[in-house]
């Protein structure tokens, strides 16, 4: 599948990771919005929210806690998590992910 997280995934290309588990990767975006701006992806390939299936249900609290442990990791108060769906949503990657936003006053949206 031409899919550009599931390629950092499988190290086919390079990213700058900061953790790592069996079911989510996080790292790096190569474009940060924020001074710190990770991506907490899911291993499994979902194209995005709008596919969850109900079996992914614990898959997705996983995301979450796979946040604070990197958020705690990195000394961080306070954060944004911020999930883009769809093409109309801003989603560029059609690859479940959550961007973790700090490091600046985050304000909506
Ligand atoms: P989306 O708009 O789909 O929610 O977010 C995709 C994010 O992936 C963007 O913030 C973009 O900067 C980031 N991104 C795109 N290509 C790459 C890449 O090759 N490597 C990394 N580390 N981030 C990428
Ligand atoms: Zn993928």
């Amino acid at each position: 599948m031409d899919c550009l997280f599931c390629k950092i995934i499988k190290k086919e290309l390079p990213a700058e990771i900061i953790y790592e588990d069996n079911n989510a990767v996080v790292f790096k975006d190569i474009y940060p919005k924020a001074p710190i701006h990770f991506l907490i992806v899911s291993k499994k390939h979902i194209a995005s929210v709008n596919d969850l299936k109900p079996e992914d249900k614990e898959l997705m609290s996983e995301l979450f806690l796979v946040a604070q442990k990197v958020a705690r990791e990195n000394n961080l108060n306070g954060y944004k998590l911020h999930i883009n769906v769809g093409r109309e949503g801003g989603q560029l990657v059609e690859h479940l992910h959550m961007h973790l936003l700090s490091g600046k006053p985050m304000e909506m949206p």
